[in-house]
């Protein structure tokens, strides 16, 4: 029949009134049935077009198919999904999962009212931030915090309150950009700030940060963590330490970006010494900021933290205003750090520690009984458990490799790509690693339940198949 075809393909409206869809208007607004009407015939059209529909069914399966297209995504854009990828901080899927009783806890602050900028003690106006600031200095030894947005809003307002109009001073090696439009000489000129290029790409030494100092005026090194890519080879940089000795009889402030900070070493097999908040203040740095949803491990947000004097000046720029942090990332926040006062209740209740604490036999374990349940529970399909390298991801330990495993799927009669498409065209998608031509479940990433619904995702995708041979 071919691009005949397209005039058989139902009107929206005539589609609109088949019952598969008039009974889906309890759980959607007319408009987003015309819209997922519309959008189906979009895809239609184009599939009869290219020639890989050759013939449009009656408004009746036309209608039914619509139904059951929007059952599976559901009726919102933003919706959950499973990482299968291995990759801990998945940068698109939303970063840092948070654990279900801090997911609690957020909704119900959420839900009703909140003392957010309330003190109940005395019946008065309160402040947002004092619901974090003393736990976060107690988890991060800081005499003085703040919490923002998000990281970049917290390099933002560093730089604007403490180097307007000043000279700061950053090595060439670190004038990174970390995805988006987030380029730190951008943000440094936005800022107010005037960039002292120092060193070279791929070595800094003291030698250039002293004479920034001593001849071109610098009133603060700024170090920031190259968080999403490694240097190897001939390259030196200086550490927090370091910069602090030479910056501080110079009355210099010592500021460091570090992106992505572990509250405390995390226990990942493999890896050695990790800096953590605590030592790089002991070391001398005056204010350290980094992000609340990448090894922290809870919600979006940007956390300052340092000497009291300084926290205090960032605190009273206007600025705070435009980038302040709403209560259910606060919320998350706040019963975020209050875990990480014992590690092991952070361990448990922090999914981002707990993945990345799993060591190889742990994957492995997992690896063996999602096998063991998909050959149990969707018959026909391949499937083996491999060793895979998982990654931290969020640019958070570029080049950092997790020992994994993962169970490697093949559904015959279909090649791995359209497999790994499929997979996310179900009601919970699953994103998987397409790897040498096989779709990999990463266990390191799966949480509680996904099992069970990868192995639904499976079935679902395998009769698919199924189906379309007989037909
Ligand atoms: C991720 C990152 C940022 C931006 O943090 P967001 O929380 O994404 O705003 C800034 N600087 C460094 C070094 C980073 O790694």
């Amino acid at each position: 029949m071919g691009k005949e075809a397209l005039k058989l393909i139902p009107k929206v409206d005539v589609l609109l009134a088949q019952d598969a869809l008039q009974g889906l208007e309890q759980d959607y607004t007319h408009d987003q049935l015309r819209e997922a009407v519309r959008a189906y015939l979009d895809g239609l059209r184009a599939a009869v077009l290219d020639g890989t529909v050759q013939e449009v069914g009656t408004p009746e399966q036309v209608a039914a198919d619509v139904a059951n297209t929007l059952r599976r995504r559901g009726a919102y854009s933003l919706r959950p999904v499973i990482n299968a990828t291995g990759v801990v901080l998945h940068t698109n899927l939303g970063r840092a999962p948070l654990g279900h009783e801090v997911a609690q806890h957020v909704a119900q602050v959420a839900e009703g009212y909140s003392n957010l900028e309330y003190n109940l003690e005395r019946g008065e106006r309160g402040i947002r931030y004092a619901h974090i600031e003393k736990v976060i200095c107690e988890v991060t030894g800081a005499e003085a915090a703040m919490v923002v947005n998000n990281n970049a809003g917290a390099v933002f307002l560093m730089l604007n309150t403490l180097c307007q109009g000043q000279g700061v001073a950053v090595s060439r090696g670190e004038e990174v950009e970390i995805g988006g439009a987030f380029r730190v000489p951008e943000i440094m000129v936005r800022s107010g700030a005037n960039l002292i290029e120092v060193g070279t790409t791929n070595k800094t030494h003291l030698s250039d940060y002293q004479r920034a100092l001593s001849e071109q005026g610098a009133s603060a090194l700024l170090k920031v963590h190259t968080s999403n890519f490694v240097m190897v080879g001939f390259t030196e940089n200086v550490s927090v330490a370091e910069l602090a000795q030479i910056a501080k009889p110079a009355g210099a402030l010592v500021l460091y970006d570090m992106g992505a900070a572990p509250l405390y070493p995390l226990q990942i097999p493999g890896l050695g010494q990790q800096d953590t908040i605590k030592g790089l203040l002991k070391d001398g740095a005056d204010v350290v900021c980094f992000s609340g949803d990448k090894l922290a491990g809870s919600a979006q947000g940007g956390i300052l933290v340092g000497r009291k004097d300084l926290i205090d000046r960032i605190k009273k720029n206007q600025l705070t205003r435009m980038l302040r942090i709403d209560k259910m990332s606060l919320a998350a926040l706040e019963m975020t750090m209050q875990l990480y006062r014992d590690p092991k209740q952070a361990a448990e209740k922090i999914p981002v520690v707990r993945m990345l604490a799993m060591d190889a036999e742990a994957c492995r374990a997992h690896a063996r009984a999602l096998d063991e349940r998909i050959a149990n529970e969707v018959p026909g399909i391949g499937h083996q458990v491999l060793d895979v390298q998982d990654e931290v991801g969020g640019g958070s330990m570029p080049g950092v490799m997790l020992d994994g495993a993962a169970v490697a799927i093949d559904v015959p009669g279909l090649a791995a790509a359209e497999l790994e498409r499929r997979l996310r065209d179900v009601p919970k998608p699953v994103i998987t690693r397409l790897y040498k031509d096989r779709v990999l479940v990463c266990v390191r990433t799966l949480q509680e339940g996904d099992d069970g619904l990868v192995c639904e995702a499976l079935a679902e995708v395998a009769r698919g198949v199924n189906t379309e041979g007989i037909s």
